[in-house]
């Protein structure tokens, strides 16, 4: 009998694109097969299978996720015209992201990772950000018009039983100019409401929420109520016994809160604000080699993966033969993510224990000064030996 780690139900296993594809194999091979008896089931999501299931995969795969509740996936290519002409794909299939996302109703949490030596851009920030980015509506679905100088621009709203009420947006006689219609749904703020106040508790971190509910009177307030109705009613005692805490303000003070803090708390973020503010992190932080990012659904599903692409730099690099310093940090921690979440469903304190003992073999491997190119730039050691990819994946091994 082997001594491996076993596991009882499988991880959903979401394979992609390029670099991502080959470190993929690598991080499994190197450093999950030779210690756990890997149990997954296997979607094939690189373009080439996409385009020969008519993208049925995906959808599969997302299904399977809702089936066992826990999936790692690689990075993907998501095509435009010139992937279409390189593959010769019969259409320019959907984001996979996008897809699964709409299948599985979650939000996306987008947590840094900090390893020393790797010191974040804000001295203060002592533990990670963690940014949840509300990913529906406003300006993303909105639609704007130029407007002529002696136009009229009003909001028409047709109830249901036919009667029409009319707010005027703006007379435009001194001057043309711009308008934009937007919206978004009572059912998707509560569902990242609920998500959000999930997996605070599910990660026993602090919560934070901003908009700009002063100015936007209708609008934003709506955020902020929805929020605060469902922490008064369902979160607030689960938050008191978890020992954390709900904290609403608005987005110019969050902003400099954030600044000033450890970290160390869940930033919940509307649509725009999380596009823009994640970006922000992820540099402050150090790298996109160092983003994880987790799918986490208001029905308690969990869809783990890095939050760069398919490096198709350095995967052309490979295709030559050449050596790549590609970072597989945030690959591992899709895996070890989602292996923790899998052991923690499953009551298989072994599994969740390799985990972490796999994370902190990373982050002591570049404590040690091993690391690829991309955090030999950044770092502020001085003793720093650069790695392959290969080169570090085996110095990490060699540790587990
Ligand atoms: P990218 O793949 O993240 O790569 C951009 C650059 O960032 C790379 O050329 C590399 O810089 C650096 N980089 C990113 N990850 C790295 C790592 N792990 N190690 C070392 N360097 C790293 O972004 P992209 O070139 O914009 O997109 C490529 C493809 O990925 C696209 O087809 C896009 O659709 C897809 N994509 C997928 C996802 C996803 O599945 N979640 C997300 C984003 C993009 P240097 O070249 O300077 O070394
Ligand atoms: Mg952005």
């Amino acid at each position: 009998m082997s001594d491996k780690i076993k596991m009882t139900t499988p991880l959903v296993e979401m394979d992609g694109d390029e670099m991502t594809r080959i470190v993929w194999k690598k991080i499994k091979d190197i450093l999950i097969t030779p210690f756990v008896d890997l149990k997954t089931e296997y979607y094939d999501l690189g373009l080439e299978n996409r385009d020969a299931t008519e993208d049925k995969v995906t959808v599969d795969s997302a299904n399977a996720t809702k089936k066992y509740g826990v999936a790692v996936k690689c990075a993907t290519i998501t095509p435009n015209a010139a992937r279409v002409e390189e593959f010769g794909l019969k259409k320019m299939w959907k984001s996979p992201n996008g897809t699964i996302r709409s299948i599985l109703d979650g939000t996306v949490f987008r947590a840094p990772i900090l390893a020393d030596g790797i010191s974040p851009l804000v001295p203060s920030w002592e533990a990670p950000i963690v940014i949840a980015r509300h990913a529906y509506g406003d300006i993303y679905s909105a639609v704007d018009t130029v407007i002529p100088q002696g136009s009229k621009a009003e909001l028409v709203i047709t109830l249901p039983d036919g009667t029409q009420t009319t707010t005027l947006i703006k007379d435009f006689s001194a001057s043309g100019g711009i308008a934009m219609g937007m919206h978004n749904l009572d059912s998707s703020i509560e569902s990242f409401a609920r998500t959000c106040f999930e997996y605070a508790l599910s990660e026993k971190l602090d919560l934070w929420f901003s908009s700009k509910d002063t100015i936007s009177k209708k609008y934003d307030h709506r955020f902020k109520d929805i929020f605060a109705e469902m922490y008064e009613n369902e979160y607030k005692e689960k938050f008191e016994a978890a020992g954390i805490t709900y904290f609403y303000t608005l987005v110019d003070d969050a902003i400099a809160r954030v600044m000033k803090s450890k970290g160390g708390f869940i930033w919940a973020c509307k649509n725009y604000d999380g596009d823009v503010f994640s970006d922000m992190l992820a540099t402050a932080f150090g790298s996109l080699a160092m983003m994880t990012s987790v799918l986490v659904s208001p029905h308690g599903y969990y869809e783990y993966e890095a939050a760069h692409g398919t490096i198709p730099r350095h995967y052309h690099k490979y295709l030559k033969g050449e050596k790549t310093s590609t970072n597989p940090i945030a690959t591992i921690f899709a895996w070890t993510g989602a292996l923790a979440k899998r052991g923690e469903m499953d009551g298989l304190n072994d599994l969740v224990d390799f985990a972490r003992r796999t994370e902190k073999a990373v982050l002591d491997t570049v404590a040690e000064g091993k690391m690829t190119g991309d955090l030999a730039l950044i770092t502020s050691k001085t003793d720093v030996q650069v790695m392959d990819l290969d080169g570090f994946l085996n110095a990490v091994a060699e540790k587990l």
